[in-house]
């Protein structure tokens, strides 16, 4: 392995981060208790459009809070895309509830709306959608299927911090929003997550069993399972200086996108990603599709691009070839998955990436058909 000088992502942290952290140790407030988290969850989810805020230790705890507040569990089914991360599945296992695999449209590689409905049984409760490498999904239809059949619309929000559906924020379309603010994705608290959503309800449900389900009118006294689920004050210190950043990280992602695509545009065989004429992606990740005409393979690709150092990711493997999953979907047919799943790439993509490393990594791919 060749030493890498363009990683894929990595988090850019600052004074303001410091300056929070060394105030939250001075104050000896770093639990969940401390005045940072409270804070971080208005900023958060009023960036979003919502209400309320419920910080979370990671992005997948983010998810399991929100589906077993909505009270998801054994019998019950939940339809997801089969092209997504694994905690998006993991997360509906973890209540006891069934998944339902969804496949990808071709264009943005989110979701396929017109398939969710043949999916739909007696015992689905919700859909959870994911703004796929920060391109959101289309919701009005997906908002219109839920009402129609009663069912709940959790958003996997983990990539697409600040993206936008025809002007409103991604994660605060549905019934709730899921973020993670893992050192790589858009804005960071080294690990983290948080819900966000308009329903009082849910929000109070969450916040109660996010801290061990104690009960109002009697402490040490619990009527539901609950979870440790909390974010310390710290990591809502470095959240609070990373939020003022959001939108100047959101700028830097598109403009580097654009310079990606006008590198790459004219090279046959990449398909650049695309953005819906509704839609402002965030480009978690700038991802392209190496299709035959490219002359070498995905994977061929990726090696000559670490021999220069040059930090790639495949696709998600989807979850219907996962080992812990394949068994439920055998005869189940996901071709635009498998078919993004082998083709697609991730590009260095993260806070840090600068315009010469751009130009950098497009001329390496140009080279490396010849
Ligand atoms: C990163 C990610 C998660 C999980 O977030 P963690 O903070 O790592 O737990 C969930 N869903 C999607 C789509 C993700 O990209």
């Amino acid at each position: 392995m060749s030493e890498i000088k363009i990683p894929v992502s990595s988090p850019k942290l600052g004074e303001e981060e410091q300056k929070n952290v060394i105030e939250c140790i001075k104050s000896s407030w770093i639990s969940a208790q401390g005045p940072y988290v409270r804070e971080f969850e208005k900023a958060f989810s009023s960036y979003c459009g919502v209400k309320y805020g419920i910080s979370t230790s990671s992005g997948t705890t983010s998810l399991h809070l929100a589906l077993a507040a909505l009270g998801l569990g054994p019998g019950d089914e939940v339809i997801i895309p089969s092209f997504t991360m694994v905690a998006t599945a993991n997360s509906v296992r973890y209540t006891g509830a069934d998944i339902k695999l969804v496949d990808s449209e071709p264009d943005y590689w989110n979701i396929d709306v017109t398939k969710i409905e043949e999916k739909i049984t007696p015992r689905t409760k919700a859909i959870m959608v994911v703004h796929t490498y920060g391109h959101p999904v289309d919701m009005d239809p997906v908002m219109e299927i839920a009402r129609r059949h009663n069912l709940k619309v959790v958003e996997d929000a983990a990539e697409a911090h600040g993206a936008e559906y025809k002007g409103r924020r991604a994660g605060g379309i549905g019934d709730c929003g899921c973020f993670s603010f893992y050192a790589n994705k858009i804005i960071t608290t080294g690990e983290g997550g948080m819900i966000v959503t308009d329903d009082e309800e849910l929000a109070n449900v969450a916040g109660n069993m996010r801290a061990h389900s104690f009960s109002e009118d009697q402490h040490f006294w619990h009527r539901r399972v609950g979870f440790n689920y909390r974010m310390s004050s710290l990591q809502a210190a470095v959240g609070m200086a990373q939020i003022e950043r959001l939108d100047n990280y959101v700028q830097n992602r598109r403009r580097n996108a654009q310079i990606y695509n006008s590198w790459l545009g004219k090279i046959p065989g990449i398909k650049l990603p695309p953005e819906a004429s509704w839609a402002k992606s965030v480009f978690w990740m700038y991802s392209i599709l190496i299709e035959d005409e490219f002359g070498l393979s995905r994977d061929k690709l990726m090696e000559r691009l670490e021999a220069k150092g040059i930090e790639t990711r495949t696709f998600f493997f989807p979850l219907h070839i996962q080992p812990i999953y394949a068994e439920r979907f055998q005869g189940e047919e996901f071709p635009v998955a498998d078919y993004i799943a082998r083709q697609g790439m991730n590009l260095p993509s993260g806070n840090t990436l600068t315009e010469e490393e751009i130009e950098t990594v497009s001329k390496a791919i140009k080279d490396s058909r010849s």
